[in-house]
């Protein structure tokens, strides 16, 4: 076999790798090979809608430390979450602390924040960081050499420059941009859609403690979630299945409506101004994976490879996992390690039949409305 080569910091828009998107997966893939003395391009086209996955598990803190990167990503700017509580199965709120987690408290990110210093260490890992550039799939070809030939596109500037690379790896979240177009079959479980808003901030809550828990509420038709921001700005959202008309609170003044017959919801966005809101927005937050998360010269991370339903929290957790993973496993394939790829298929899978697994339980567990299209799609009939 031939020796590989090393893309060398001279050979100018030549990369081991180019890692698509600069979310949690892609920073964590290309931390990862660039501490493994690869060239890596991280490219992200930023510019879509705010993202909103904010609530991160405790568990996570050990990945980024991992990653050498715990304390400069989560030591400022984000909150401390001490638990979480919900009304799920029955009317009641319980609430599960953080003392009795062995890894201690989560907390709530500011999401663009935590990505920005994801990206800014990969870059200092040795990863060469383009933000505002999209990989443009429609112009991805494999070249003579067995490599890739890549356009970039500066969102910027509008500028075009094309690269050259052995690998790519696919991080652009749900719509898996390189991986489809390069094959892969992209599976959906339901079509659970999230309709969101941001709350202001009440008036000089900042200087007020706040309490901080997560809140999580089942309905006959979905559930609503609600959480402080670290800008103590509120994010309410209601999840239900866009096939349920009578169930999408598709104006601000039905959201509000909504949102305020909710029995322990309404409780905490009581304080906020309710008077202006604009209409709710919309994201898709169903569970889907691809069939296969590698191929000839490519490999997918994160949402790209599975994305979960966002009840079970493990979304960024799961990112930065598969991230590193698929970070470590294209630095071995790189080597010849031909095992490497079909191990890292393997992590994923049993990462998603864990979460399967916990999906079902919790749904399960509310028996209220098992007769209404939205639960009982979600738990089996035995
Ligand atoms: C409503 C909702 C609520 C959620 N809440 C939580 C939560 O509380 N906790 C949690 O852990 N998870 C949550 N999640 C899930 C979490 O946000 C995702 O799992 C996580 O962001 C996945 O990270 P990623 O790096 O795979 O993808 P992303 O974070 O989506 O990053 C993908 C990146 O790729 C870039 N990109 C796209 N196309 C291209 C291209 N062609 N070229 C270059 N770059 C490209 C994008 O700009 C983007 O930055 C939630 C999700 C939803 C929908």
């Amino acid at each position: 076999m031939t020796p590989p080569r090393h893309a060398a910091a001279g050979d100018r828009g030549v990369y081991d790798v180019v890692v698509a998107g600069g979310g949690p997966a892609g920073c964590a893939a290309a931390l990862t090979l660039a501490r493994e003395g690869r060239r890596v391009l991280l490219a992200d086209a930023g510019g879509g809608p705010p993202k909103l996955g904010e609530s991160l598990v405790s568990v996570a803190r050990l990945l980024l430390a991992d990653l050498g990167v715990a304390d400069e990503v989560l030591g400022s700017g984000h909150s401390p979450c001490y638990g979480s509580l919900s009304a799920w199965g029955s009317a009641d709120l319980h609430a599960v602390d953080s003392l009795r987690d062995p890894y201690g408290h989560g907390w709530h990110l500011d999401r663009p924040l935590f990505d920005r210093r994801l990206r800014t260490a990969a870059g200092a890992a040795g990863a060469e960081v383009a933000d505002r550039t999209s990989v443009s799939v429609q112009r991805l070809t494999r070249s003579s050499d067995d490599g890739w030939r890549i356009t970039l596109h500066d969102r910027q500037d509008g500028s075009e420059r094309a690269v050259h690379c052995r690998w790519v790896i696919d991080a652009t979240g749900r719509k898996a941009a390189i991986a489809i177009p390069a094959g892969a079959r992209r599976r959906t479980t339901d079509r659970l859609t999230a309709h969101h808003l941001t709350l202001a901030a009440v008036p000089g809550a900042r200087d007020q403690p706040a309490d901080g828990r997560n809140l999580v509420e089942s309905d006959p038709d979905g559930w609503w979630y609600t959480a402080l921001m670290p800008s103590r700005r509120r994010l309410v959202v209601y999840f239900t299945d866009p096939d349920l008309p009578s169930a999408v609170p598709r104006t601000a003044t039905e959201f509000r409506r909504r949102m305020l017959a909710t029995r322990h919801v309404s409780a905490r966005v009581r304080d906020h101004d309710l008077t202006t809101l604009p209409a709710p927005g919309r994201a898709p937050a169903h569970t889907a994976y691809l069939d296969r998360v590698h191929g000839p010269g490519w490999t997918a991370a994160g949402d790209a490879a599975a994305a979960f339903d966002p009840l079970s929290s493990q979304g960024i957790l799961t990112a930065l996992y598969t991230g590193l993973s698929a970070g470590k496993a294209v630095a071995a394939r790189l080597r010849g390690d031909m095992a490497a790829l079909p191990e890292y298929a393997t992590a994923v899978a049993t990462a998603r039949a864990a979460y399967g697994q916990g999906y079902r339980a919790v749904h399960a567990q509310e028996a209220r409305w098992a007769q209404h299209p939205f639960w009982a799609r979600r738990v089996p009939e035995h």
